[in-house]
């Protein structure tokens, strides 16, 4: 059976072949500590469900812009004004199945075959996927020698002719640094002399910073703003990952365009969750949700953060987001029950298999000495989680 070849060099998701593997076995009665989650273990806001409820009641059943309803990219424009001061259209959102696919959207958009979009490392498993999936080349730029940020001296060592895009995740998944507002306009600065590149601008963490907000690049100029897709959503802010509603802002062609792709490939994202989302954004309950969840991350953040460093171990400092990467490099080459360990993939499969710890490789970020946890668990799973991860890794030859 021939399978194009577009389709067939595109590599499964590996965050969520874990997270699969981690709750079989929980569904089998082991006592797994999953650290492998991408979402916030919240519920969504009761009156985020309501408002779900309501649009049913009403009959709000049926398509509606196949870019979303006015209201809702109202209210998105809206709420990025409040959060970045950033002045747009509703005509310029385009609201998406999930801010995953807004950036699918953004790169089938701007790439053409053979283009280049930089992808600072580490970054998300997906990026490189949506890259190749619109034949475009991939060009990781290294930044660990930079503290895992990109710079403008690395941003120019990667820019050739071909350049089409570069994709800036602030804060970063699965690192959890946040740019400076005086980094990213330091970037901003060295991407004006460069009018052809496209930033795609992956904000949708810019709720779980645990210092300042994280200022969005389009913030530096106008002639900036017009090239940036910014790229966001309630997945992560209102813990609404399984609604699939993200969205981009963008100059009004490049939103035209983002819209007409969207409007054959899917047409307009789910009406209920629609809704529920317009909620979210306009209801004040949404504010006080968000300040709460913020003050509960940045407490785990500090207790995982903090017992790993005390036990010696390296890591990313995370200011934002909920994952922390610890740096396993020094454990390869050791032994563990006669195995050999040669890389992250084969810790994170020792764990999962004989400490019962779920933890995420990161190979596929980008990053492959390191491992990434989550702390979107409890307090009691992070402290019994960590003991297991500890306790094995003093186990290694
Ligand atoms: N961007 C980053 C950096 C992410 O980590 C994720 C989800 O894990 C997304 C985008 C996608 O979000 P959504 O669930 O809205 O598609």
């Amino acid at each position: 059976m021939k399978i194009s070849k577009r389709a067939s060099g595109v590599s499964p998701s590996l965050t969520l072949a874990i997270t699969a593997k981690a709750a079989k076995l929980k569904k089998e009665g082991v006592d797994v500590v999953s650290f492998g989650a991408g979402e916030p273990d919240f519920d969504t806001p009761e009156f985020i469900r309501d408002a779900a409820k309501e649009a049913l009641d009403k009959g709000i059943t049926r398509y509606t812009d196949a870019s979303g309803t006015p209201d809702l990219r109202k209210a998105i424009a809206a709420s990025i004004k409040k959060n970045q001061g950033l002045e747009y259209d509703f005509s310029q959102i385009i609201v998406s199945n999930g801010a995953k696919h807004s950036l699918s959207n953004a790169i089938e958009a701007t790439v053409e075959a053979g283009e280049e979009v930089i992808i600072p490392a580490p970054y998300w498993l997906t990026y490189p996927e949506l890259v190749k999936l619109s034949d475009g080349v991939v060009v990781v730029a290294e930044t660990a020698d930079a503290g895992y940020k990109l710079t403008p001296d690395i941003l120019k060592k990667y820019i050739t002719e071909k350049t089409r895009a570069v994709i800036i995740n602030n804060p970063n998944n699965p690192s959890g640094v946040v740019y400076s507002k005086a980094e990213i306009f330091a970037l901003a600065a060295e991407l004006e002399k460069h009018p052809d590149i496209y930033i795609i601008s992956d904000e949708i963490y810019d709720e779980l910073c645990y210092g300042e907000r994280a200022v969005s690049i389009a913030t530096y100029s106008e002639a900036i703003k017009e090239r940036t897709i910014l790229v966001n959503g309630v997945s992560k802010s209102y813990a609404m990952t399984g609604w699939r509603i993200g969205y981009t802002a963008s100059a009004l062609p490049l939103a035209k365009a983002m819209g007409s792709i969207q409007s054959h490939a899917t047409s307009n994202p789910n009406s209920m969750a629609q809704y529920a989302a317009l909620a979210a954004y306009t209801d004040p309950r949404g504010d006080v949700f968000l300040a709460e969840m913020n003050k509960i991350f940045s407490a785990r953040r500090d207790l995982m953060a903090g017992i790993v460093k005390d036990a010696g171990l390296s890591i990313i400092q995370p200011d934002g987001a909920f994952y922390v990467m610890i740096n396993v490099g020094q454990f390869f080459g050791k032994q563990y029950n006669g195995r050999k360990i040669t890389c992250a993939q084969d810790i994170a499969e020792l764990l999962l298999d004989d400490v019962n710890v779920a933890v995420v490789p990161c190979e596929s970020f980008g990053a492959a000495d390191f491992i990434r946890l989550s702390y979107a668990t409890s307090d009691a799973q992070i402290k019994k989680g960590l003991e297991r991860i500890l306790t094995f890794f003093n186990k290694l030859k």
